[in-house]
């Protein structure tokens, strides 16, 4: 079942984000995940209102039967949560995107970065890939196996969290520390790695495993009384710390 899934997962995200080029009927899965990320990427969600598109896609999964839930970690920032039922028999799997955007300066930009027209086979748009082309993919692999019936044996789960780009506290954070029972899963898909379709064919799929990993470090600096130099150690000891302590003295280690 979860190889089922990741394969959908990958193959949708390649067409959302590569194939726009490709002819699409209308009503297909490619078509209906187009339609998606230019909704998704018309609204302009880079200062928080990340609620008008939980709302939007509540709106899609509530026509479809599935069931979801939005959770406002404050006005206007929500997160929405919908679950497909499996069997039980295996810990669920979580399908999970960030519905909010960097800012953006219009100057640079050389099309409206929320109108998401498509131009020369691309589509444009602040979001497009970053991340509402893997939102609008994760809700057509819910449609999909809702549709298909899928017989299930995990729950899956689809979360589109606000916050992702600096304020984890009004998104992922919140939802752990308030709502970790609506999320609690085996494995997590999220964003990394890309997908390369070329005429209508998958060239090559990169999965990216992990990232961001925390390295913290601190610093314990001193001034001994009188001149002289700053003396400069750690107190904890790992390869940033090193490299700050070296950058500080000047002096290698
Ligand atoms: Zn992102």
């Amino acid at each position: 079942m979860l190889r089922r899934v990741l394969i959908a997962v990958l193959v949708i995200i390649a067409i959302t984000t590569f194939s726009a080029a490709q002819p699409r009927s209308a009503g297909s899965p490619d078509a209906e995940v187009l339609q998606f990320m230019q909704d998704l990427v018309r609204m302009d969600t880079s200062n928080g209102n990340e609620t008008k598109a939980a709302q939007y896609i509540k709106a899609v999964f509530d026509k479809e039967g599935i069931p979801s839930e939005i959770f406002e970690s404050a006005p206007g920032r929500g997160n929405i949560v919908a679950r497909l039922k499996g069997n039980g028999t295996k810990k669920p799997v979580l399908l999970m995107a960030h519905t909010d955007v960097v800012g953006v300066d219009r100057a640079k930009w050389t099309v409206d970065p929320f109108a998401a027209i498509v131009k020369n086979g691309y589509l444009y748009g602040r979001g497009s890939d970053d991340d509402k082309s893997l939102v609008a993919a994760h809700m057509e692999i819910l449609l999909q196996l809702k549709r298909e019936n899928v017989k299930l044996d995990r729950d899956v789960i689809f979360l589109a969290e606000a916050g992702e780009e600096g304020s984890p506290q009004f998104g992922i954070k919140y939802m752990i520390e308030n709502h970790w029972d609506k999320i609690d899963c085996e494995y997590a898909v999220s964003e990394g790695g890309t997908t390369l379709v070329k005429d209508g064919r998958v060239v090559y799929v990169a999965i990216a495993t992990t990232e961001k990993i925390l390295a913290s470090f601190a610093w314990l600096r001193t001034v001994p009384l009188g001149t002289g130099p700053y003396l400069v150690s750690t107190i904890r000891s790992n390869i940033w710390t090193r490299r700050s302590v070296n950058c500080s003295t000047g002096s290698p280690r």
